[in-house]
């Protein structure tokens, strides 16, 4: 293994998924839903596959008909313009799409900005790329993680080449502010960043509202924004991701994405399709159930003696364990499916200041209300 991705290891995911088939143990580790998505996608992408649309390989940008979708969903939700032609580029998840725009983006020694913790691919894609992360530590603070402005005016440097945010943000739930996105798009604006901006958790806001950094002043001709239709339609194995931003800026996202998967999952681009074209009810539906799946985790943690920050969105709640007399996540994490038969994330692997992280867990809560309380139930045991 080279030395740019030697300390990286095994992704913390399939780490703690395998702990929990070995043992059996209630999975609110890796944010997977343990429910299908809508009937009627997967019934379009059978349907696909029977009628031989996408059984070969798709065109390099994605099908017309998903681009299409993306598009007028992106009008309908964010009163967005994105060309269906130049703007959009269909990527096998999220994940590639983060890979291909730092592939694309990113020059050897450049400086990466990025709200720490982050989501553990990005540390990987940085270094692969060749660039340095740079993080901007999210503070716990009343109870939900915050972004400190100066902070990340400091973390810029005449090497800065781009800021790679997060909202929603996994792993801490914190959606950015309407003020906190005006002063990072006059940042990227003042110091002439470009910016990649993830945000797969779009529809799953429970308090407050998500704004896409595109629509800032500013931002149009700077921002590639990533998005998925894991998150949005509970297919997290379809692996259907996209990527929107100015027409320079996708197709150079293009010229590296060809050469890692050149397309993936042609019938599911046309089932994504016609899920994007879902009533606003199926969106808000969908955000209504998350939202009570959180109370619920939230409230049962709290009374199991966990702290909890309350996450604004996302599927994932953080909580510290020293009130339960813990102080290591990771040990935390790795005995918990003994002690009690469920399965969690320290949040220590997504922080380049390991120490920041050490008394952090997450726990996901895209799950069956039941899975959820028993679960509750067995961590009750801990105090
Ligand atoms: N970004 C974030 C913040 C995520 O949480 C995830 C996966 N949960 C991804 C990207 C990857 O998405 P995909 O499964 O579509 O590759
Ligand atoms: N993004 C999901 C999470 O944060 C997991 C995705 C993965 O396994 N790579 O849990």
């Amino acid at each position: 293994l080279n030395r740019r991705l030697a300390e990286f290891g095994t992704t913390i995911f399939a780490e703690m998924s395998a702990l929990a088939a070995a043992t059996g143990a209630i999975n609110l580790g890796q944010g997977f839903p343990d429910t299908d998505g809508p009937e009627e996608v997967r019934e379009a992408a059978i349907r696909a596959i029977r009628d031989g649309r996408g059984n070969q390989y798709p065109p390099g940008p994605g099908v017309p008909e998903l681009r299409t979708a993306i598009s007028e969903h992106q009008r309908r939700f964010h009163g967005l313009t994105v060309d269906p032609d130049t703007g959009i580029l269909v990527t096998a998840g999220a994940t590639e799409a983060i890979a291909a725009s730092l592939l694309a983006l990113v020059e050897p020694g450049d400086e990466v900005v990025a709200l720490e913790p982050y989501y553990d691919s990005y540390a990987a894609c940085v270094a692969m790329a060749g660039g340095h992360r740079v993080p901007v530590t999210l503070r716990p603070r009343d109870g939900a993680y915050h972004l400190d402005l100066d902070e990340l005016r400091d973390a810029i440097t005449d090497r800065t080449r781009l800021l790679l945010l997060n909202t929603p943000h996994n792993p801490t739930g914190t959606v950015l502010t309407r003020e906190e996105l005006t002063a990072i798009a006059a940042l990227a604006v003042e110091r002439d960043l470009l910016v990649i901006t993830d945000e797969v958790y779009e529809h799953l806001v429970f308090d407050g509202e998500h704004l896409p950094l595109a629509g800032f002043p500013g931002m149009r001709e700077r921002t590639l924004t990533i998005s998925s239709a894991g998150k949005t339609f509970s297919y997290t194995g379809w692996k259907v991701g996209w990527v929107t931003g100015p027409a320079e800026l996708v197709t150079a996202v293009r010229s590296a994405k060809q050469f890692l998967t050149y397309v993936a999952s042609g019938p599911f681009q046309y089932a994504v399709a016609e899920g994007l074209r879902l009533p606003d009810a199926y969106f808000t539906g969908l955000r209504d159930d998350l939202r009570l799946k959180r109370d619920l985790l939230s409230a049962g943690l709290a009374d199991a003696g966990f702290a909890v920050y309350r996450p604004a969105g996302t599927y994932f709640v953080t909580t510290d364990i020293r009130p339960l007399g813990e102080e290591d996540g990771f040990q935390f994490c790795r005995k918990l499916p003994e002690r009690c038969g469920v399965v969690a994330i320290p949040n220590a692997v997504f922080y380049d200041h390991r120490e920041q992280g050490a008394p952090f867990v997450r726990f996901a809560f895209c799950k069956k209300e039941a899975v959820l309380r028993e679960a509750v139930d067995r961590l009750r045991k801990l105090a």
